[in-house]
């Protein structure tokens, strides 16, 4: 049987050797071979965040690691920014309630992208605010915030920068140490492109000096604290206070040695030219983008299919018929809207190519008129 592929943005297809490396035998999260394996691994990922301040790897979630950096370097009460244009933002304010914190939202519509002069007013009227939390790429719409000018606001009135990067770390320019991001958190199962199992968090100076005067309790697991006892007193054999999946460790040193050795600036023209393929392919049959060009994020595309044309149907034969998986929109947008991620092996031509002929196969069984390959406009832009 034909295997489906994945045109969702996450939980992505892996490449074939990301997958053998992790066939490894079993391996103890302690000891020289793993440190060496660990410390490489930090190493790289510390390239790929452009940072000089802390990495470390967990065992959980991207939404385990936000609630840890988020709860560790707060206190209960904390007035907290949380620009909102998408289904992630409404996670952290039900994370920061979840952790008694106090979120204050700007809310943009969804779809359009956050700028700036959206936070000037709040931030001038709210002097209470201690920290701002941010999603960078909102996967829920495909828009890429930008994430720099926030960040520089944010930096003016001395708030602590926390950034959602799970679907954008990695496939899209974003230097954390200059844009002057505290915390910043991705996975290894989005752009990464390893089985889901490990977060990554980068912490600042400035986070580590509020996490430790923090007074309220905040469990064991996601204290930081407790994560910076085992790197400080036992980093040299045994570095996290958990069981690591071992496994996805190797995955993870081995994915990132490949970007690295394919350069990251590379891979983000990779990403770039499969969203522009995407775009450019699915408007000469007809399709509309949710989003504007100039804040549409690399990583996922979000469009609405030609007039008359039911998206949820559309998407379920897509799945059946052509053995593609995309998804559909979130909150109000459900029903209305379609999202091809090129995340993984999805920015590669063997997946954006059979998409984009899909799409046309089913606009012509519904009686569109649309000419074969008309829909391969770009695609001599993607990457094998
Ligand atoms: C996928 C995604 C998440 C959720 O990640 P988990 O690893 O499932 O917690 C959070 N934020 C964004 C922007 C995402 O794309």
């Amino acid at each position: 049987m034909m295997r489906t592929k994945l045109l969702i943005p996450g939980p992505v297809d892996i490449p074939e050797d990301v997958r053998e490396a992790m066939s490894i035998p079993s391996m103890p999260h302690y000891g020289a071979a793993w440190m060496q394996l660990f410390g490489q691994t930090q190493a790289m990922a510390k390239q790929l965040f452009a940072t000089q301040h802390d990495l470390y790897i967990m065992a959980g979630p991207g939404s385990m690691a936000l609630e840890a950096a988020l709860g560790s370097a707060l206190e209960p009460g904390d007035a907290v920014l949380v620009p909102n244009n998408g289904f992630f933002a409404d996670r952290i304010v039900a994370m920061l309630e979840g952790l008694a914190l106090k979120p204050l939202q700007v809310h943009i519509p969804w779809g359009q992208p956050l700028r700036p002069e959206h936070l000037t007013e709040t931030l001038a009227t709210h002097p209470e605010l201690k920290a701002m939390a941010v999603v960078h790429h909102e996967t829920s719409t495909g828009v890429l915030n930008p994430l720099e000018s926030l960040c520089a606001m944010a930096r003016d009135q001395d708030l602590l920068i926390v950034v959602d990067a799970v679907s954008s770390l990695g496939g899209v320019s974003l230097p954390v140490d200059a844009w002057g991001i505290d915390c910043c958190v991705t996975v290894g199962n989005k752009v990464l492109e390893t089985p889901p199992a490990l977060a990554l968090l980068s912490i600042s100076p400035r986070a580590w000096e509020q996490i430790m005067q923090r007074q309220a309790p905040r469990g064991w697991y996601l204290d930081l604290r407790m994560w910076r006892w085992y790197a400080d007193n036992w980093g040299d054999w045994h570095p996290t206070p958990v069981t690591m999946p071992t496994s996805n460790l190797y995955a993870l040193h081995h994915s990132l040695t490949q970007l690295l050795a394919q350069g990251i600036p590379q891979r983000w023209k990779a990403y770039a030219a499969a969203m522009y393929a995407v775009r450019r392919g699915l408007e000469a049959v007809g399709c509309t983008m949710l989003v504007e060009e100039a804040y549409a994020s690399p990583l996922t595309t979000a469009f609405y299919p030609p007039e008359g044309i039911s998206a949820p149907q559309m998407q379920g034969w897509l799945n059946d018929e052509a053995k593609l998986m995309i998804t559909g929109g979130l909150g109000a947008l459900k029903g209305k809207i379609l999202r091809v991620g090129h995340i993984g092996l999805a920015r590669q031509r063997d997946y954006v190519e059979p998409f984009l002929l899909a799409v046309e196969n089913y606009l012509r069984l519904q009686g569109c008129e649309v000419l074969p390959g008309s829909s391969l406009v770009a695609l001599e832009m993607v990457t094998q």
